[in-house]
């Protein structure tokens, strides 16, 4: 089922949903399954599974000399697809990015997921690879979501890359773009970053899902802003509890967000204590999903990022 019917389906109740991190390579699904199946009580109708494009390394070589090795830390993104849809009967929203896939490989996969049953993909440009500040698009592929989001919906309308093909299928993805109520990174502004997240909605896009916040009023603002700008979609909020000291420097230069004052003077007065910093992390994200909750946010996606204990204690008092 697509997300947007399970948003129409839920008649106004909050809806919750969980992504999660593939695993690094070598771990088996068993370690997703440790995150997921304390989770499932919540009754997630979705699941959104992260994609990570490869790294490169100089790997040193027998004669002395470093050659450019692409790595992939993180692969797996479609089978893990497959396989929780198999295990837990709900439906995967894998991420699909733009960095390290020419547009052909692109094309694979969107073949592989509609061949999978897989009705919806959350299109995404990719960040830019470990150690480096600039995204580079391959050789070949996408340069933003939006060129993504294209082609997907090209298949929509059974528009391959190959235009000699005989009676095409047409796909039926619904698609999904990533939305920042602070803001993304790279965007001069506000406005214009609205502008291009308007141009991926007019492209297709079904549903947005927000870059993390700690800070309710920045995602109603958001809403506003982009219901100003005509865009009418399900603005789906995006958050996860902070749960460590590290994070309030490690978040907001990740992920570019703020952390509001009375969040950061509270943890610094527990500052030496973990368990207490946990403790007001997770409180402040129960209080931000009931706000939400209350506010008819459609539905709360977690980052779960491998917390379960965290998320679990959040969705047990929200849900
Ligand atoms: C919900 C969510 C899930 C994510 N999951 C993943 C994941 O699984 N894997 C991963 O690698 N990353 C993930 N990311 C991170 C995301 O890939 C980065 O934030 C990335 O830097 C931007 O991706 P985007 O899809 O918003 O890009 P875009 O929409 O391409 O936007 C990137 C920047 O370019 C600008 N822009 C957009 N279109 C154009 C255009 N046509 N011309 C000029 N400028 C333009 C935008 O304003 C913005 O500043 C996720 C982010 C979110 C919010």
């Amino acid at each position: 089922m697509k997300v947007t019917d399970y948003i129409s389906a839920s008649k106004n109740r909050p809806l919750v949903s969980f992504e999660i991190l593939h695993p690094l390579k070598g771990k088996s699904f068993q370690s997703i399954c440790d995150v997921l199946d304390p989770l499932m009580e919540f009754k997630p109708p979705f699941i959104n599974v992260t994609y990570h494009r490869s790294e490169t390394k100089f790997k040193k070589m027998a004669d002395g000399r470093f050659d450019k090795v692409a790595i992939r830390k993180r692969p797996g993104t479609v089978g893990i697809c497959a396989a929780i849809m198999n295990k837990y009967k709900v439906d995967a929203v894998p991420h699909l990015i733009c960095g390290g896939f020419t547009i052909e490989e692109t094309e694979d996969a969107l073949i592989d997921l509609d061949f999978l049953g897989i009705q919806n993909i959350l299109c995404l440009r990719g960040d830019a690879p470990h150690g480096e500040v600039q995204f580079t698009p391959e050789v070949g592929g996408h340069h933003h979501a939006i060129d993504l989001l294209m082609q997907a919906e090209r298949m929509n309308n059974g528009i391959y890359l190959e235009d000699d093909l005989k009676n095409p299928v047409k796909t039926n993805f619904c698609l999904g773009v990533a939305g920042y109520p602070e803001k993304h990174a790279e965007a001069p502004n506000m406005i214009a970053d609205l502008k291009q997240l308007k141009a991926k909605v007019d492209a297709g896009a079904q549903f947005i899902v927000t870059q993390m916040f700690f800070d309710n009023s920045k995602y109603f603002e958001f809403v506003d802003a982009c219901r100003k700008m005509d865009i009418h979609v399900p603005i789906i909020p995006g958050i996860k509890p902070l749960t460590t000291l590290k994070q309030l420097t490690v978040l907001p230069r990740t992920f570019n967000v703020n952390l509001p004052e009375e969040l950061v003077i509270e943890i610094q007065k527990v500052k030496n204590d973990d368990d207490k910093v946990f403790k007001v992390g997770v409180e402040w994200c129960i209080q931000q999903s009931k706000e939400l909750v209350k506010s008819g946010a459609p539905v709360i996606h977690y980052y779960t990022m491998s917390n379960v204990k965290a998320i679990k204690t959040i969705a047990e008092q929200v849900f």
